[in-house]
């Protein structure tokens, strides 16, 4: 797909997750099945894809904890890191501003744990879309409906089930998919395991009538039409009910939730799927705020909001910088206009101009050059020579400032 991709066909999104909950587990197995890592790393080998420094020395090549681009049916996904531990809430909002969706995992042993819930906060904030994966539901002790319950329990939202596990702990064979109501088996476990689509399985008929039942009282509430489609025809199509999840996901309208075991290589492709079917694209979201004045005290919600926008004039965010053997890299969410390796641009948090070198993006194993990047993507830069992280690149003749990191971050109440 070339840099020019349409805005609807790019996914910014983080992974967040409490620790152990296997975040880390999960982004490898994604890099995996979109194609860019052809050998997979285990976390107990020290060798995880997204483990920056290890990879650098083990392999030579360069690959980078801030940002992974991959691609899934003829979608891109680009993947930011987003720190789980909570002495990085700095780094966690910093990461959160910049992505437009989430995959919220938590493990299906013991559900939403406290690190979840302040992450979970933390989201909340920035208002960002997020997808629930129940992961590791092949453990002994899993249990789809006591991790479920959790979400209800601790962080009081309205989550649906679009899926639910056949089998469990050792016997996990694979899941009920309730939007296309189909079973998905799982064909051993090993890497690369395919599915096979198969008809529900008798005994989990009723099961699945019964939640999809709940799936389309809740997701057609979004949507009027759908719903007066539903009571004429006592269904509705495939396409509507992933209209309204993706409607009532980016609203925050209630949660979907999906589930799997990305250790025993179940439920990550149906992850993806879901990432493409219901987290936003660039342009499903309102944008970003620009930065309040600095020695005005005004609220921030009246503060005009910078749209995603092609075409407009270039405008972007420095969200994160990593020193690697090519020099310092630069991590940029372009918001407007496009940014062409060459171009002048004014750092207008602090006023000076810099000069763009060459433009990457990173991928697991390689990083591709681009010769420019567009409204909604996020791209690595060369050569910057005094941009921080969180200041705003922007073209020269209108030097707006997008919205500024707070520091310190203020502790979120959870209780
Ligand atoms: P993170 O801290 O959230 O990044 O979690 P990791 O991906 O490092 O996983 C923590 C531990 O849980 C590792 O030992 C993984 O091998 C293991 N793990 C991750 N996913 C699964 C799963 O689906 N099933 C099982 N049984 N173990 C898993």
């Amino acid at each position: 797909m070339s840099a020019q991709s349409e805005l609807s066909k790019i996914r910014n999104i983080g992974i967040t997750a409490h620790i152990d909950a296997g975040k880390t587990t999960t982004t490898e197995r994604i890099l995996y099945y979109t194609g860019v890592s052809h050998k997979i790393g285990e976390v107990h080998d020290g060798n995880t894809t997204t483990d920056y420094m290890d990879q650098e020395r083990e392999r030579g090549i360069t690959i980078t904890s801030a940002a992974v681009t991959c691609e899934w049916k003829d979608h891109r996904i680009n993947i930011i890191d987003t720190p789980g531990h909570i002495d990085f809430n700095i780094e966690v909002n910093r990461s959160l501003r910049v992505l437009d969706g989430a995959v919220f995992v938590i493990e299906g042993v013991a559900g939403v744990q406290p690190q979840s819930e302040t992450n979970w906060r933390l989201a909340d904030r920035y208002n960002v879309p997020r997808v629930i994966y129940i992961n590791k539901l092949d453990r002994t002790g899993a249990n789809f409906d006591y991790a479920f319950s959790t979400l209800k329990e601790k962080l009081d939202i309205i989550a649906i089930p679009l899926q639910f596990p056949i089998g469990a702990e050792e016997n996990l064979q694979g899941i009920v998919d309730l939007v296309e109501m189909k079973a998905l088996i799982w064909e051993g476990d090993e890497l690369g395991a395919k599915f096979n689509v198969v008809e529900i399985p008798e005994e989990l008929k009723e099961k699945a009538a019964e939640w999809r039942q709940n799936l389309l009282d809740t997701a057609l509430a979004v949507d009027n039409s759908a719903m007066e489609e539903y009571f004429e025809n006592g269904d509705v199509s495939v396409e509507v009910l992933k209209k309204c999840i993706k409607k009532g996901t980016i609203s925050g309208e209630f949660r979907p939730v999906v589930c799997g075991s990305s250790f025993k290589n179940k439920g990550v492709q149906p992850l993806l799927d879901a990432i493409i079917d219901y987290l936003p694209a660039p342009d499903d979201v309102e944008g970003i705020r620009i930065a309040p004045p600095e020695d005005e005290e005004v609220d921030e919600n009246t503060l005009p909001i910078i749209p995603v926008d092609p075409d407009g004039k270039f405008a972007g965010l420095a969200f994160k910088i990593i020193n690697d053997k090519y020099g310092s890299l630069t991590f940029v969410r372009v918001y407007r206009g496009v940014l062409r390796s060459g171009d002048t641009v004014l750092n207008t948090t602090h006023g000076h101009k810099e000069r763009i070198g060459r433009i990457f993006q990173m991928h697991a194993d390689k990083r591709l050059e681009l010769k420019e990047v567009h409204a909604g993507d996020i791209a690595a830069f060369v050569g910057l020579k005094d941009t921080k992280t969180g200041d705003t690149l922007a073209d020269g003749s209108d030097p707006v400032i997008l919205e500024r990191m707070q520091f310190p971050v203020p502790v979120i109440d959870i209780s």
